[in-house]
């Protein structure tokens, strides 16, 4: 059977993607901790999703010899120079502990702006052994609300509103998965990693 690390601690992002890629057949889903990876720390200090999801997927892949999957996203705002973007997690810096005091945050750095758009974007990186790696990117465009709305999602979810008017906060699991950015950048895998596995 093959295979497929996920790059990941986090137990929820791997159920997420084991969901997401429901019809990918036969496969054995490992985390980091399932081959006691945890404690590689790999440092993203890339400027862009690409390169950072490239670092995780490599050094992983490399250390673990398995086919490998790692991912990197954020919110990028146009009218604030692109931020919070790669750094979307940490905004705001070591102060800021809950994604709560995170979008307040952002809200307040847009409160003198005339332009609110803004989109998340999702990068997934896979490598296989001796064959390198592969990009596959998703994203999702809308506006930064005036207030947070919903209680579904996580992060910026709240404060994010679709051209539907709705924000991802407000959508089920399930309409979030059809239209995110991380659903988008899945859908464009699915047919290659079918293709890798039915090849090797
Ligand atoms: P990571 O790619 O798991 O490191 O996530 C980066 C950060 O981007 C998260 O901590 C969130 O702040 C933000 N982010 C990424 N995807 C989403 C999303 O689907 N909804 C809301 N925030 C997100």
């Amino acid at each position: 059977m093959h295979k497929l690390l996920v790059a990941t601690q986090n137990r929820h992002k791997l159920e997420e993607y084991r969901d997401l890629l429901y019809d990918i057949g036969d496969i054995e889903w490992l985390c980091l901790t399932d081959i006691g990876l945890e404690h590689l720390h790999v440092e993203e200090s890339g400027t862009t999703f690409q390169e950072n999801a490239r670092l995780k997927a490599e050094a992983y892949g490399e250390s673990s010899g398995l086919m490998t999957l790692a991912d990197d996203s954020g919110l990028v705002v146009p009218s604030l120079n692109g931020e919070p973007g790669v750094y979307s997690a940490r905004y705001g810096g070591p102060s800021i502990q809950t994604d709560a005091q995170r979008y307040q945050l952002l809200l307040q750095n847009l409160a003198d702006k005339s332009d609110r758009t803004a989109y998340f974007v999702c990068v997934i990186a896979l490598y296989v052994p001796y064959q390198g790696v592969q990009f596959f990117e998703g994203r999702v465009d809308g506006h930064i609300a005036f207030a947070p709305r919903g209680t579904n999602g996580f992060g910026y979810d709240p404060v994010f509103e679709l051209p539907n008017g709705r924000t991802m906060a407000e959508l089920s699991p399930n309409e979030k998965h059809e239209l995110s950015h991380r659903g988008r950048a899945v859908q464009l895998l699915l047919p290659e990693l079918k293709y890798i596995l039915s090849n090797n």
